[in-house]
């Protein structure tokens, strides 16, 4: 099923789209999961606080009320448009809402209106509290707008989903009227424009010790040695490079990295696009299904299963968007590239002999 993203990951999407992130004690660790499940994941709900003030509203999402423990959400947005993760894993913040709406959620389709309290959202939805009132007059500054987009945006990114994956808390749970202050009509079309360009990247974190206005000396506490420039590894990040990797210098008496291939191929050769239709019925499509699902990329109800249908077709849709593609490119219907891709396991491997 749609695996939860790990805390390494959710901290990696957030900042590939160009969020400012604060760690907020022992986040990574702060959780309900010993109260229940966490897990399929399905989409996003966003929420206001009705409170004010950034460190009051992180204090309390991470803590919880006395009749409600924290966290009370996985991010609290604030109005500068920063992101302080507060939870990684079950949280209470969806409550009891309507089965009918996560169906539709899972299906990518329009949400009905929610009238049942039947189903628990804490195990299926990141949730997002953004500081604000709630009561109409408090407003939301476009950096905190901008935000809210780019965090739902990165997990939608993350799991392959669309923009119908992220709905309101007032769209979930009947009497809730948060988010309140923007429709999520607005803020879906915003993420489904953002969803469509590839994610900005990462900006430098911790600005307050990076931009000193006035152009002050270094901070002596960073220590002395040199220029100090990108200390805190906020301009990230080039990879170790591994040590120059010797590509090219094969046969020169060092023996292979991997084994020898085996005989057949590890991966199901691409079928052709117009294996792909309806009435088709195959392992091979339950094995690309199983393999969808593995990549987070599941519209299914029930799970794979070998007949091409519309769940398949909405899950392989989720991997051409994951894979950056869009429009009549994401349509599900799979093209080489994405199928080679997504390492689908041979179904008919030749014995070993
Ligand atoms: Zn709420």
């Amino acid at each position: 099923m749609a695996t939860p993203l790990t805390g390494s990951q959710l901290l990696a999407a957030l900042r590939t789209e160009g969020l400012v992130i604060h760690e907020v004690r022992d986040w990574r660790r702060h959780n309900r999961n010993t109260k229940g499940a966490w897990g399929p994941m399905n989409g996003v709900v966003v929420h206001h606080t009705a409170t004010e003030g950034t460190d009051t509203s992180v204090d309390l999402c991470y803590d919880g009320r006395p009749d409600l423990p924290g966290p009370l959400c996985h991010g609290v947005i604030d109005k500068a448009g920063e992101v302080h993760l507060v939870g990684n894993g079950r949280a209470n913040h969806a409550g009891l809402g309507d089965r009918n709406v996560l169906q539709a959620v899972i299906d990518e389709e329009e949400l009905p209106k929610d009238r049942l309290a039947d189903t628990d959202g804490n195990r299926h939805f990141y949730g997002f509290e953004c500081i604000n009132l709630g009561d109409g007059q408090d407003p939301w500054p476009e950096p905190q707008l901008l935000a809210v987009e780019k965090a739902a945006a990165a997990i939608c990114r993350a799991h392959g989903w669309g923009e119908r994956s992220v709905i309101g808390h007032k769209e979930w749970q009947p009497g809730k009227i948060d988010p309140r202050g923007f429709t999520m009509d607005l803020l879906r079309d915003r993420i489904k424009d953002r969803l469509s360009r590839p994610p900005e990247g990462p900006v430098p974190q911790d600005p307050a010790t990076q931009q000193q206005p006035g152009g002050t000396a270094p901070d002596p506490a960073n220590g002395g040695g040199g220029s100090g420039a990108g200390v805190g590894g906020g301009a990230g990040g080039v990879p170790g490079g591994g040590g120059g990797t010797a590509a090219g210098t094969d046969g020169a008496g060092v023996p292979p990295a991997t084994p020898p291939m085996p005989q057949h191929p590890p991966y199901e050769p691409f079928p052709g696009s117009e294996f792909f239709r309806s009435g088709a019925r195959s392992p091979v499509i339950a094995a690309m299904g199983e393999r969808l699902i593995a990549e987070g990329c599941d519209h299914y109800r029930r799970g794979s299963g070998p007949d091409w249908n519309d769940a398949h077709r909405k899950s392989y849709a989720s991997w051409q968007r994951k894979l950056g593609f869009h429009g009549k490119d994401a349509d599900g219907i799979p093209g080489r590239i994405t199928w080679d891709r997504l390492h689908v396991p041979n179904t008919h491997p030749t014995p070993n002999t």
